[in-house]
């Protein structure tokens, strides 16, 4: 005999492996997602859903070519986030150092602006256009085109 109520199935977070995995549907655009249960200063994991289930991401090994720009701890890639692969601090949830990785494999360009503010980060711009900003944002308004050229947008054309 079936259970046409789907049992609620319950995920370890595969981030911080301490708490279970909870499913949330958006008020904005009804896709459903899921979110770890742990308070967010400790774990801020999300997964995408895939045929009812969370897209776990992998966690690959600790790559001390690869330190951390926040806190200089080796850093290791995260397989499966929902913007793409990206590296992640091995000190995480204590320090929230990311990298993204370029669609290259390349780690971003530093900013250009000031070196010290380190990889760029890419963000979601319009129309699905993707392109680099300064991870110090918003004290720092550096951007770059995704390839890493400089930015096409004009300077200061808001009002
Ligand atoms: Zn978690
Ligand atoms: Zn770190
Ligand atoms: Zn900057």
């Amino acid at each position: 005999m079936e259970n046409p109520k789907q049992k609620a199935k319950m995920y370890q977070c595969p981030k911080c492996h301490k708490h279970d995995l909870k499913r949330i549907v958006s008020k904005k655009n009804g896709k459903p997602y899921w979110i770890c249960q742990g308070p967010t200063e400790v774990c801020d994991a999300i997964f995408s859903e895939r045929d009812g289930e969370p897209l776990l991401l992998t966690f690959g090994d600790p790559d001390p070519t690869c330190p951390c720009p926040e806190c200089n701890a080796p850093m290791r890639i995260v397989k499966g986030g929902q913007y793409g692969d990206y590296w992640s601090c091995t000190a995480y949830p204590k320090c929230k150092g990311a990298l993204d990785i370029m669609p290259d494999g390349a780690l971003p360009p530093l900013c250009p602006e000031d070196e010290e503010h380190g990889p760029m980060r890419i963000r979601p711009g319009k129309e699905g256009m993707r392109f680099l900003g300064c991870r110090r944002y918003p004290e720092c308004t550096a951007t770059l085109e995704i390839d890493g050229s400089p930015s096409k947008k004009q300077n200061g054309g808001e009002a």
